[in-house]
């Protein structure tokens, strides 16, 4: 599904992203882990174009992203991406939010779409808070409200950036459990996270980065089971 072969970035001569060849699955949750500053960052979002790279190739579906004539607006619509800071529009409600993309691009009607994104807040535990503004909501809610977005545009594969990074502590557990749910549906997932228990009890694999590098790939049994 996402195949990433000898990609190299670079930030000036800083080598960012070193020769990585990997290959995620459909179906698969796979979790990134790391040092700060390792990459992971990096990597996930060159699988979303938000940051170009100067060498190496990348597939999705089979399609080079990088490759030309590629519309990105379509690739972004097929790879939903969930940031550390939410990134929701604030003069818009959370309905608004989840509307906005598959009215625009997926060209759906609105009515259609409002009962899409009601459908997925629902889904997400927020079906109450569809009226309310993001500054209304806690970070929590917030980012439940991201993820619904991201899968408004049905997505078949989800990436996420740190997503409870910058919560408070009792808020990580409400986002890691929309995450779950997405993940026993069986959506393909990349998780950029710090959260082992999320790694140990959903992932079906880990990848520790370390210098622009993958260092190890690993089953979160085996992961776990490391002194
Ligand atoms: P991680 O997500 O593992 O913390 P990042 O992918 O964010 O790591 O960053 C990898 C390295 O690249 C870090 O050393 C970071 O400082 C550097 N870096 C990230 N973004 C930029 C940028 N836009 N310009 C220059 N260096 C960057
Ligand atoms: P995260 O914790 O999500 O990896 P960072 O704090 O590393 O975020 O980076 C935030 C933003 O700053 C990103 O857009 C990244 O590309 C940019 N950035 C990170 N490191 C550098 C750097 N050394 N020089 C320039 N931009 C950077």
């Amino acid at each position: 599904m996402i195949k990433l072969e000898n990609v190299n970035k670079w930030y000036g001569d800083y080598h960012a992203l070193a020769d990585i060849t990997e290959e995620v699955t459909q179906g698969e949750v796979v979790v990134v882990c790391g040092p700060s500053g390792s990459g992971k960052s990096t990597l996930i979002r060159t699988i979303n174009r938000l940051e170009p790279i100067q060498k190496g190739r990348i597939l999705v579906d089979g399609q080079d992203i990088y490759g030309q004539g590629v519309d990105v607006n379509a690739l972004r619509s097929r790879i939903g991406f969930v940031f550390q800071q939410f990134n929701l529009f604030p003069h818009l409600t959370a309905l608004e939010n989840c509307t906005l993309a598959p009215v625009h691009i997926r060209k759906l009607p609105q009515q259609e779409a409002n009962a899409l994104a009601m459908s997925l807040l629902d889904r997400v535990g927020l079906a109450h808070k569809a009226s309310a503004y993001p500054a209304q909501l806690s970070g929590g809610q917030q980012q439940r409200v991201a993820i619904a977005r991201a899968l408004a545009m049905k997505p078949p594969v989800m990436l996420f950036d740190e997503p409870t990074s910058s919560l408070d502590p009792e808020m990580v557990g409400e986002v890691l459990q929309a995450m779950k749910g997405l993940a026993s549906d069986g959506m393909t997932m990349v998780v950029v996270t710090h959260e082992m228990g999320f790694a140990r009890d959903v992932c079906n694999r880990v990848l520790f980065m370390d210098q622009g590098r993958i260092l190890e790939r690993t089953t979160p049994e085996r992961f776990f089971s490391q002194p």
